[in-house]
């Protein structure tokens, strides 16, 4: 029935590549042109927070270089990885992933997080979505986090605790502001539901970009101090400013 239905569902939504609208064999599937305009990520890269480098000499499996920014500042996560480069063609992907329109492409974008941090997922006790605010939940009626985290599970059999870590305050858009002023907005923005469940915990957060960093270091920190173990951050996308790669 399902295949009677699926092939009914191709004759009237057929398949086609979200980044060059052309067709393609299958849902889900992306043509050879948008594949190859999309910048996946790889070694050599910061140990902690997955920047790449743009210079070769930190490759190999032992080497565990810091960027410049985490060496001065550290972040609360212990480590982000991302399978893609957050640029024009990967934001065209998230866009239309946030936008509810592209969900067939969300075991796709599952395998790519698994093979960017499998030693991540070997590690952890369970995935934890960051949290929208209810508000934001309600207009856009479902967290693209928790739908990552979701295929993350059915790949690894991993849990999604959706529900430990709460976002108690709707946080403006960080665009153009400084540091301050987005750690600011975030200062109390989140908190853990239940403490004694993350406890001594290796958990992972599960995010669709990484940007500034701010909001994912507002989760690592309570779910620190709530006495979690060691918390990773896995996003879809990363920003990669190469200026910060340079040193
Ligand atoms: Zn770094």
């Amino acid at each position: 029935m399902d295949r009677i239905w699926n092939g009914l569902a191709d004759l009237v939504w057929p398949p086609v590549c979200p980044l060059t609208g052309a067709r393609v064999a299958g849902h889900g599937l992306l043509s050879q042109p948008g594949w190859s305009a999309l910048t996946f990520l790889d070694d050599p890269c910061c140990h902690t927070c997955g920047l790449p480098f743009a210079y070769p000499g930190a490759s190999g499996s032992e080497a565990r270089h810091a960027c410049a920014p985490c060496l001065a500042k550290p972040p609360r996560y212990d480590g982000a990885r991302a399978p893609l480069a957050y640029d024009d063609v990967s934001r065209g992907l998230v866009l239309g992933f946030k936008h509810g329109s592209r969900h067939e492409l969300i075991d796709r974008f599952a395998n790519w997080m698994e093979l960017a941090a499998p030693d991540y997922l070997a590690q952890a006790d369970a995935l934890i979505p960051v949290p929208l605010h209810w508000r934001r939940l309600l207009a856009r009626r479902y967290n693209q986090s928790a739908l990552l985290a979701r295929a993350l599970s059915r790949r690894t059999g991993l849990p999604v605790w959706a529900d430990v870590l709460l976002r108690r305050k709707p946080t403006p858009s960080q665009a153009g502001q400084s540091a301050g002023a987005r750690r600011r907005n975030m200062a109390g923005a989140f908190r853990v539901t239940e403490p004694q469940r993350v406890a001594g915990k290796t958990l992972v957060l599960i995010d669709d970009v990484l940007t500034t960093g701010a909001t994912a270091n507002a989760c690592a920190r309570q779910l620190k101090r709530a006495g979690a173990k060691t918390v990773y951050l896995m996003t879809l996308c990363r920003v990669v400013r190469t200026s910060d790669a340079t040193i």
